[in-house]
């Protein structure tokens, strides 16, 4: 990489690549829940349901002790404090007065929600590059933005807000667009998402794979820009090429689409090679019953010990000798199903629906996610809560069957415990509290539970 680009990461090192830039390879073993990168944004978007409730800044939430404060310019941005506000200044003040007038103009109203944020950020992007304050760091990491490839053209740049510019910016407005079009991450905390960001480095150094073995994760500190750590899923071999996920890999059917249009590649990961070869997706099975019957095979494939343990970890594997009986689950539509089903069932307190429909959730996960991939992770915390809430439920209606709620206090355990090993993998992510904070909470209801003789036992929601 030559050197007015931004340093590698100690753990990687580049090598050539048939179509991509480069890929990077891992220069020694790496550990799990190690962090491979840790790089500052060049730009965030917060996304509109945040506005007023985060930093438009560092995007850390009100709370008791962060007070927000409006821009008094477009009255449209809020900060954490004086830090935020003069760090954003830089970029903002080139677009801040005359943010009312264009969000309000015709061109940008009948934009649909997903080009207005693109409208947005290609804005935040143009004056953070118009912007005076340069620095060495802020120069290479522009610097490693445009040594981006290019993404796959499709039509003009989107509309930005009018601002000052240089000549030089204006002629490379284009070829910023063709980069941050396709180079632009979902900042997430807690797994969802906040608001968009781009990182050139993370982009400049891993490729996708819809099974990688790595992820990426957001560091939020107040008064700082966003960082993001990429962190490594699993036990990586020194010379492995190390690779995130631009897509989540639950869409099985349009993420080929996705990687072409917006990436200009096709995906050749193990997933995408099998689902290829068994061409189209058998329809899926219409009666309530058939489709019963094909949750219940599904179950017995995936899960062939009936329940959840540590041998049925072993994500990402199991879809390669996928049987044709069960090639229809790959409807993305099949798996929308099971986890509406599941979050309304455990909303609604039928906790025994739910962990039954949660263990087919569990099991397309295993089809579709890597190892340790934190989406697991966090499902089976949904699930540990629903087995702690289908106790609570059983004691609530006076039930005497003590073999049973035993049972359940077991599976709640079992859930909880390689919940846990998943989401300490990845790590903590964005605002305070989220999964890890829930597991130890759960962990010590169970505990007390254990000890306890005559246990008065408390909702989860109760906590
Ligand atoms: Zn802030
Ligand atoms: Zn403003
Ligand atoms: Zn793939």
């Amino acid at each position: 990489m030559p050197s007015s680009l931004d340093e590698l990461p100690a753990h990687v090192r580049l090598e050539s690549h048939p179509t991509a830039c480069n890929k990077a390879v891992a220069v020694s073993n790496v550990s799990p829940g190690s962090v491979i990168l840790d790089v500052p944004s060049m730009v965030v978007l917060l996304l509109p349901s945040g506005k007023g409730h985060r930093c438009d800044f560092c995007l850390c939430s009100e709370a008791s002790t962060v007070r927000l404060a409006r821009c008094a310019g477009c009255a449209s941005y809020w900060y954490c404090g004086t830090q935020c506000q003069s760090l954003h200044w830089g970029s903002h003040k080139k677009y801040c007065k005359r943010l009312a007038s264009f969000t309000a103009s015709a061109d940008f109203q009948c934009l649909e929600e997903h080009e207005k944020l693109a409208a947005l950020l290609h804005t935040h992007l143009i004056a953070e590059i118009s912007s005076n304050v340069l620095c060495d760091a802020r120069a290479k990491q522009l610097s490693t933005f445009m040594s981006l490839l290019p993404g796959p053209q499709h039509g003009s740049p989107p509309i930005a807000c009018p601002m000052s510019v240089s000549v030089e910016v204006h002629q490379s407005l284009e070829a910023l667009f063709s980069r941050s079009g396709n180079n632009n991450f979902a900042v997430h905390s807690h797994l969802t998402t906040i608001a968009h960001g781009i990182f050139p480095l993370a982009s400049r150094l891993f490729n996708h794979s819809c099974l990688p073995n790595a992820a990426a994760r957001y560091v939020i500190r107040q008064g700082q820009p966003v960082h993001m750590e990429v962190v490594a899923l699993r036990q990586i071999n020194a010379s492995e090429e190390i690779c995130i996920s631009y897509v989540d890999p639950a869409l099985i059917e349009s993420r080929q689409q996705i990687t072409h249009f917006t990436y200009g590649f096709s995906c050749t990961c193990p997933s995408c090679n099998f689902i290829n070869t068994i061409g189209a997706i058998p329809p899926l099975p219409v009666s309530e019953a058939a489709l019963a019957d094909l949750d219940n095979a599904l179950q017995r494939f995936c899960i062939p010990s009936g329940d959840i343990d540590d041998h049925t970890l072993l994500a990402g594997s199991a879809l390669q000798v996928l049987p044709k009986n069960l090639h229809c689950v790959l409807h993305e539509g099949y798996l929308s199903r099971l986890t509406d089903t599941f979050s309304e069932s455990s909303h609604e307190g039928s906790y025994r629906v739910a962990l039954n429909v949660g263990l087919s959730v569990f099991a397309m996960y295993l089809l579709i996610y890597p190892t340790n991939y934190p989406q697991i992770g966090m499902h089976l915390l949904e699930m540990a809560k629903t087995a702690w809430n289908a106790v609570i439920a059983a004691d609530h209606d006076n039930e005497q069957d003590v073999p049973a709620k035993t049972s359940l206090l077991k599976r709640a355990q079992i859930y909880l415990d390689l919940s846990s090993k998943i989401i300490k993998v990845f790590g903590s992510e964005g605002d305070p509290g989220g999964p890890l904070e829930e597991l130890a909470v759960l962990e010590n209801l169970l505990r007390e539970d254990e000890r306890s003789q005559l246990p008065v036992r408390k909702a989860w929601y109760d906590q």
